[in-house]
């Protein structure tokens, strides 16, 4: 989660009965999502889906899991066919760039030159992967880590004995460090922060993850500066700003993602940590809503704080909102924000935000590699890290949705299961 500062003032609603054209811009899990809800609820309108990737929507989840380690094809990423576009009348556009929108006309301008009017226009531009900001990062070898091509280029050298360096340990450096130890690369992972996952989760929850790929083989430079990544035509080694060097064949850098604004920035719609939009998605012109990784809303469940959130759930969770809202439907009821991780054998299920949490409590050891950790603001519960613990992510997420908690001592009671603590909750 990356907290913006201020919210927007909710906007009056565009009449549905007027909106007959929709464009959606970007076609990843929350452009692919909105127009499949759009139709699902009704919409009979023209629908325009425009993409910069060659493909149809796809889940990038699986790219740092079973499509790296060659356990999924391409075809089993697509959210759904690509021949059902035609069959519900979407036109779908891909390897298409929307450069320009024209407010005043209401006209969305594709490279090229091409103008498509809209009624209604959907921005789930997504975000981009943060560049590798050193001299080398071109070479042949090096990749960001955000598209199915990326993985694509990677996966001929993702063999066992390769030498690969990950720069990042975030979800992405420590997901793709656990694919590369089961397929037996030497892998080592650079880190500026003095430990993992720093923006995800708790220092403990964190050390557990730390303990278990150095117990998987994963060599960490932790609090480390890549100064340069070094080789002629393809990549030899990543040199540090200590003056040590790390022998590399591949080097993969996920050091986090920047919101892509720039169409609506160009356009003039508030930005503030993504395109700034009210509760319902509705960014600074009425006409324009903004979902997924590029926008920032108010969020229900955390009275209200403006958050811009990168996950399936958020970008699920805007294409619901607008497709109800466009088709006048009942508002959506929104759900508690989560999250997953899969590394190695261990399931790490997460819901609510655990920022600015004052205290945590545990359920389970973290040595039986299963256990929960609550965190708590005061006496509220607020976010659950479960790791193989199905039963308390459920209960937990619940609990955060409605808005009830626990007191410290029950929920981590084990002789009662997660079930029946979760009815007693207040
Ligand atoms: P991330 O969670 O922001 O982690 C990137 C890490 O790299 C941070 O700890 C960052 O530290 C560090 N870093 C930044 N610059 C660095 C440098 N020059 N050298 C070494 N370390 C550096 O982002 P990510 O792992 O790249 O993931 C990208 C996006 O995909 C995120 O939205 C993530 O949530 C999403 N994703 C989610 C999942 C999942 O939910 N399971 C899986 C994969 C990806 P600072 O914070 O100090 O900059």
């Amino acid at each position: 989660m990356r907290p913006a500062r201020r919210g927007f003032k909710h906007q009056t609603a565009v009449s549905t009965g007027e909106i007959n054209r929709i464009i959606i811009v970007g076609a990843g899990q929350a452009g692919g999502e909105t127009a499949q809800r759009l139709r699902q609820a009704g919409f009979a309108g023209d629908i325009t889906l425009i993409g910069e990737e060659p493909c149809a929507p796809y889940q990038r989840p699986p790219l740092s899991k079973a499509y790296l380690a060659g356990k999924l094809e391409m075809d089993r990423l697509l959210l759904r066919p690509p021949s059902v576009y035609a069959e519900e009348h979407i036109s779908f556009l891909p390897s298409m760039k929307a450069v320009w929108i024209d407010r005043a006309t209401k006209k969305v301008r594709v490279e090229g030159g091409r103008e498509l009017p809209y009624d209604a226009l959907v921005l789930a531009t997504g975000a981009r992967p943060r560049k590798l900001p050193l001299v080398g990062a071109d070479l042949d070898g090096v990749r960001l880590f955000r598209t199915a091509a990326d993985v694509d280029a990677i996966r001929p050298r993702f063999v066992s004995g390769a030498k690969l360096v990950v720069i990042g340990a975030g979800y992405i450096g420590l997901e793709v460090a656990a694919v590369a130890r089961q397929s037996g690369l030497e892998t080592t992972v650079i880190e500026t922060a003095v430990r993992p996952l720093a923006r995800v989760t708790s220092p403990e929850v964190a050390g557990f993850f730390l303990d278990e790929h150095t117990r998987q083989g994963v060599r960490f430079v932790l609090g480390g500066q890549p100064a340069i990544i070094k080789g002629q035509d393809r990549v030899t080694g990543v040199g540090l700003a200590d003056g040590g060097e790390l022998p590399a064949d591949i080097v993969i850098a996920g050091i986090g993602v920047t919101p892509e604004t720039t169409l609506a920035q160009h356009s003039g719609l508030a930005i503030d940590n993504g395109i700034v939009t009210d509760a319902e998605c509705r960014t600074s012109d009425p006409h324009i809503f903004a979902i997924g990784d590029c926008a920032s809303r108010p969020m229900a469940h955390f009275d209200g704080r403006v958050c811009r959130l990168e996950s399936v759930h958020n970008a699920v969770e805007g294409a619901k909102i607008v497709a109800a809202l466009i088709t006048g439907q009942k508002p959506h009821a929104v759900e508690a924000p989560w999250f997953w991780s899969d590394q190695y054998d261990l399931k790490l299920q997460i819901a609510g935000l655990f920022q600015g949490y004052d205290h945590v409590v545990f359920r389970g050891v973290m040595a039986d590699r299963s256990f929960a950790a609550f965190y708590y603001k005061g006496d509220k519960l607020i976010a659950v890290d479960a790791v193989n613990r199905p039963g308390e992510y459920l209960g937990a997420k619940m609990l955060i949705q409605t808005g009830r908690s626990l007191p410290h001592d029950v929920i981590t009671d084990e002789t009662r299961p997660m079930k029946e603590l979760v009815a007693s909750a207040r």
